[in-house]
């Protein structure tokens, strides 16, 4: 069994969501997988991105395309300006955010890229005290029901989190958690808003529409997170070479962040292919 991977390491998008605070544990998940493929004797290539002809005359007759999703990109004037970026230039290849950013995109990663500009650095032993006085609880129990004046974390960003569509921002969130990251945010003095018309991005910052006027929002970085697209173009070709391909995860659906599914149809697979 040979698994083939792009990448230096294992991990694809969750090498970027365990980047986010409070989704750190996604490196155990990651490192549960890098034991399993040692202990099952999986052949890892690494830094190998395949082509339908690295895999033919191989012999392979089932091939799984679990190749992700690539960041949409939008056409917008000015999208090529230097302070532009998309959320895997500042997750994964280390680009820099000013202290003004504007997010195009309230969705999953959009919420996620927001926690991740706000969130003050500190270290590991700090992180209850912070936690608590965040959200006013009173460890303590010196104030009434345990309950004293939240003092919020500020990152000294100023952060705008837009979206196109009129709905509230995050109604798309989970439905358990929604609600805690658009406390957190609005805590942070994050701007959120909806039904935004995008006009253009030019050097004094983001030009947009809004209930019918028009507004400069003066940032100098703009992160985009437009939703994704399936990354599956080798689908044709492979299976022009009479391999058998299952799509799964991302390359078979794109639309949410979901993890869970992607692992589930995976073990469905494989169980099935047995
Ligand atoms: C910031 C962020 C936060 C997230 N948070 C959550 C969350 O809280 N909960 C949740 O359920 N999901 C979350 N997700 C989504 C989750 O990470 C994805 O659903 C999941 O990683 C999809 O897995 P996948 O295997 O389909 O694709 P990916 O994780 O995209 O992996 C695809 C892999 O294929 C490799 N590849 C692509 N093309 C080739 C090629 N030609 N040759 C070789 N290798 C190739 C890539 O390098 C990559 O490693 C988050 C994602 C991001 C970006």
């Amino acid at each position: 069994m040979d698994l083939y991977e792009a990448d230096s390491q294992i991990g694809g998008q969750f090498l970027m969501a365990r980047r986010i605070p409070g989704k750190e544990e996604f490196d155990e998940t990651l490192r549960y997988y890098r034991r399993q493929l040692d202990l099952l004797g999986v052949h890892l290539h690494l830094n190998t991105p395949v082509q339908a002809e690295t895999l033919s005359g191989k012999g392979y007759e089932e091939v799984v395309l679990a190749t992700g999703v690539s960041p949409r990109r939008i056409r917008l004037p000015g999208i090529d300006h230097p302070g532009v970026m998309s959320y895997v230039d500042l997750l994964k290849h280390g680009r820099k955010a000013g202290s003004r950013v504007a997010i195009i995109g309230a969705g999953g990663i959009g919420f996620d890229v927001a926690e991740y500009l706000t969130h003050r650095e500190q270290p590991a032993e700090d992180a209850i005290p912070a936690f608590l006085a965040e959200w006013g609880v009173d460890s303590g129990y010196r104030w009434p029901g345990a309950l004293q004046p939240p003092r919020p974390q500020r990152s000294g960003r100023e952060l705008y989190l837009l979206q196109r569509k009129t709905s509230k921002p995050g109604a798309g969130l989970g439905k358990t958690t929604g609600w805690i990251h658009r406390a957190a945010l609005r805590k942070r003095g994050v701007h959120m808003l909806a039904g935004v018309e995008y006009l253009g991005i030019d050097d004094s910052g983001l030009h947009i529409r809004r209930e019918g006027r028009e507004q400069l929002l003066e940032v100098d970085t703009v992160v985009v997170c437009a939703g994704q697209e399936p990354l599956r173009q080798l689908a044709a070709p492979l299976e022009a070479l009479g391999m058998r391909v299952h799509l799964i995860g991302g390359a078979d659906e794109a639309r949410e962040l979901d993890a869970k599914r992607a692992i589930d149809q995976a073990s469905r697979l494989a169980a099935r292919l047995d």
